[in-house]
């Protein structure tokens, strides 16, 4: 059985349809952001590179389950080497070697470049002649972000295929039958994450990012609502770590973003809690969203310019409220401004 994999059918059904006609590339990028299943489907296309079965990747032939048992002899996961998580000249050097050597079980050699969004220049230059002209029996696959992560030397040699985020729906589906959470948990991952798998999965073990998505939810509520006090008492949680206040004031910045596109009917959303989204959506307005979202910003910059983290979420609490409906309604009544 090759493995079940969510999202991404038109990626699946290309590499089929090159793999059954025997026109894989030789040199292959999936890009799209982290989380969305690049590497299970460059695995996917190694399968079906290396499959000795009829209809590849069949998932049976000895071939596959090598593969399946990650044992393959001809696939080979370069590793991260050098600086800031890229690939080192003296990596790529010896994959540029090892390449020209004939494969050992199978018809040809599959070397797997993952998250190449950091691989430098030099890293690449080394790169460019094996990309260029590899020998038959090679093929090469990356994975990125962006294909901007590549020169345009080497991007102008691959093929590029685009990776897109798994629905709600499908993040929920492969949580439950691949990774064998309980649905109630699955939803609320799916949900948090926007369905990203790759997030969700990261989400559900660490407690800390449950907490993270929960008070982002109760501040976009607060924020709605125009109760300072809500707000505070939250942010008031965040005052002795400057980076999970960081990380906070990001998601927020989703919410609010999320809130605006729902007014013209988006369902893309990027945010960690549609409700919460929602319920702020009801008395958004353009511009008043833009205050928020540059009030946020400012506040960000503030906590990356070492200003006092207490002092920064306070301030954007009182700004935050004073920016809402029902906040102004409340401060113009007692009669003050905050
Ligand atoms: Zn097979």
């Amino acid at each position: 059985m090759t493995p079940e994999i969510y999202g991404n059918d038109a990626a699946l059904r290309l590499i089929r349809t090159m793999a059954a006609s025997g026109r894989l590339p030789h040199a292959c990028l999936l890009w799209g952001e982290a989380g969305t299943g690049r590497k299970t489907i460059a695995h996917y296309l190694a399968m079906a590179a290396l499959c000795t079965g009829p209809h590849p990747p069949c998932g049976t032939c000895p071939s596959c389950r090598k593969l399946l048992h990650g044992s393959h002899p001809d696939l080979t996961v370069v590793e991260h080497s050098g600086k800031k998580n890229g690939f080192s000249v003296e990596t790529v050097r010896h994959v540029c070697k090892d390449a020209i050597v004939a494969p050992n079980d199978g018809a040809c050699k599959v070397y797997l470049f993952a998250d190449c969004d950091y691989m430098d220049v030099r890293a690449q230059n080394t790169l460019l002649k094996l990309t260029e002209e590899p020998p038959p029996h090679v093929r090469l696959l990356f994975t990125a972000a962006h294909p901007e992560a590549f020169l345009e030397t080497m991007r102008s040699r691959m093929m590029s295929i685009p990776i897109r985020q798994c629905t709600r729906e499908e993040c929920r589906t492969a949580l439950t039958t691949q990774h064998g959470y309980a649905p109630a948990e699955a939803a609320r991952a799916a949900e948090a994450c926007g369905g990203s798998i790759g997030r969700a999965l990261a989400w559900l073990a660490d407690e800390g990012m449950q907490t993270l998505t929960g008070h982002a939810a109760a501040l976009t509520d607060a924020a709605a609502d125009g109760t300072l006090y809500e707000m505070l008492r939250i942010l008031a949680g965040y005052e002795k770590d400057r980076q999970s206040a960081a990380a906070l004031l990001r998601l927020l910045d989703l919410q609010v973003r999320d809130a605006l596109v729902m007014q013209y009917g988006q369902t893309d959303l990027a945010g960690c809690d549609r409700e919460s989204a929602a319920h702020l959506s009801k008395t958004l307005t353009a511009g008043r969203a833009e205050q928020m979202h540059d009030a946020i910003r400012e506040a960000q910059e503030a906590l990356l310019a070492s200003v006092s983290v207490r002092l920064v979420l306070s301030a954007l609490g009182g700004r935050l409220c004073m920016i809402s409906e029902k906040g102004r309604g409340y401060v113009s009544a007692s009669g003050g401004r905050i």
